[in-house]
């Protein structure tokens, strides 16, 4: 098969953990034959100093090109107090849309070698097996009117929370389909109580329900949902949600898994994919070698599977990051009883265990 990939490194740790994961690919593609056509591209703070724009034409050309994207993370220091719309992550946010990758898959696992890395005690954590489907290119960060004005009652700032039927039911199904393939277990998290947004979500996704007679729903607001993934989170085999709650939730299950470094994610629209770690470009440690590349190597697996239909691939992968989890080396963030590895190491340890 030929594996037409774009690889959007961006900013910060995002080269570093790109690096290792591209470096995953090449041995994948060369030890099951498959013909790799990588090209590189420019996102985020890198490409806003290169070309004076975050999303560039040339990029969104070749991301059509390709079959999938892999990305690394985007976000620099220095445009931290810019507005939204001239800062780096304006390229990822533009980037989802014209792909159209409407749902965001993030498995949470806890494995079993990382029990003592997570915050959590290990009776509450062990066996927590979880993917949120979260909603990605609707909702109140694309929704408009949204702005900041002045007007006769002083400064306002507008955002706008908007979802279609169709957007939350393409969504809803994925969400179904994918429960098919585990425990068969679907929790739509929302805000009913309050908003109508809410309301109207709950409403699609209880009407989707009868389609998958298989799959049981629960439907659970968020604030509650915020609290038991961290009282029960075993409980959970499906979340599904809209875009911010997504965002958030999605962040405290990393913690779960000991690690924001170790988590992937996958962005799947009606075709093609976008491949990405959950974090971001962590300005603290880039550039020092010490950013954990598990996430990125994880989002290779998913791409694997996802987009080329490797499965056999995608499961070595997979088997690979358990096995360095387990034996080492790993990085600092996984607290290693002898001295971290370096992400390059890391990344040398995978391709090994694949053999
Ligand atoms: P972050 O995820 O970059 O970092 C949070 C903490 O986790 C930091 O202490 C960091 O060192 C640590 N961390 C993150 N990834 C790690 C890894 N692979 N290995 C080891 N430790 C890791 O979040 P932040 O600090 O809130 O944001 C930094 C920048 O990244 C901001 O500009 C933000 O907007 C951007 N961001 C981008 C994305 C993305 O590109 N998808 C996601 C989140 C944040």
């Amino acid at each position: 098969m030929n594996l037409n990939v774009l690889a959007l490194p961006g900013d910060g740790i995002g080269v570093e953990v790109t690096r290792e994961a591209v470096r995953v690919l090449r041995h994948v593609a060369q030890k099951w034959n498959h013909s790799l056509s990588l090209t590189e591209g420019l996102i985020g703070g890198i490409a806003i100093h290169q070309t004076g724009a975050p999303l560039p034409e040339e990029t969104l050309r070749l991301a059509s090109e390709a079959r999938a994207t892999l990305m690394g993370a985007v976000g620099l220091p220095e445009f931290d107090n810019a507005p939204p719309d001239q800062r780096p992550e304006k390229g990822l946010l533009g980037l989802r849309q014209a792909l159209g990758v409407y749902a965001n898959l993030r498995p949470v696992r806890a494995w079993r070698s990382q029990l003592d890395s997570s915050p959590l005690k290990n009776h509450l954590v062990e066996g927590v097996d979880l993917l949120i489907v979260r909603e990605l290119t609707g909702g109140i960060y694309y929704g408009q009117p949204r702005g900041i004005f002045d007007d006769a009652s002083g400064t306002r700032a507008v955002n706008t929370m908007t979802y279609t039927r169709l957007e939350i039911d393409r969504v809803t199904r994925r969400a179904f389909e994918l429960a098919r393939t585990r425990r068969k277990k679907v929790t739509s998290v929302d805000k009913s109580n309050v908003l109508e947004n809410s309301q109207l979500w709950r409403r699609v996704v209880t009407e989707a329900a009868p389609d998958y007679p298989d799959v049981a729903l629960d439907h659970m607001l968020v604030d509650n949902c915020a609290m038991q993934l961290i009282l029960n989170p075993r409980r959970f085999d499906v979340i599904l949600t809209e875009n911010m709650f997504g965002d958030i939730l999605s962040d405290e299950g990393a913690v779960l898994a000991g690690s924001i470094g170790m988590l992937p994610s996958a962005s799947l629209g009606d075709e093609g994919g976008l491949y990405e770690p959950v974090h971001g470009s962590a300005p603290d440690i880039a550039g020092q070698e010490k950013a954990n590349p598990l996430g990125a190597i994880g989002s290779v697996a998913a791409m694997l599977e996802y987009t080329f239909g490797l499965i056999e691939e995608s499961c070595a992968v997979d088997a690979a990051i358990q096995a360095v989890l387990a034996h080492g080396p790993v990085t600092a963030d996984l607290r290693p009883p002898g001295a971290p590895a370096t992400t390059a190491q890391v990344g040398e340890a995978v391709c090994a265990a694949i053999g």
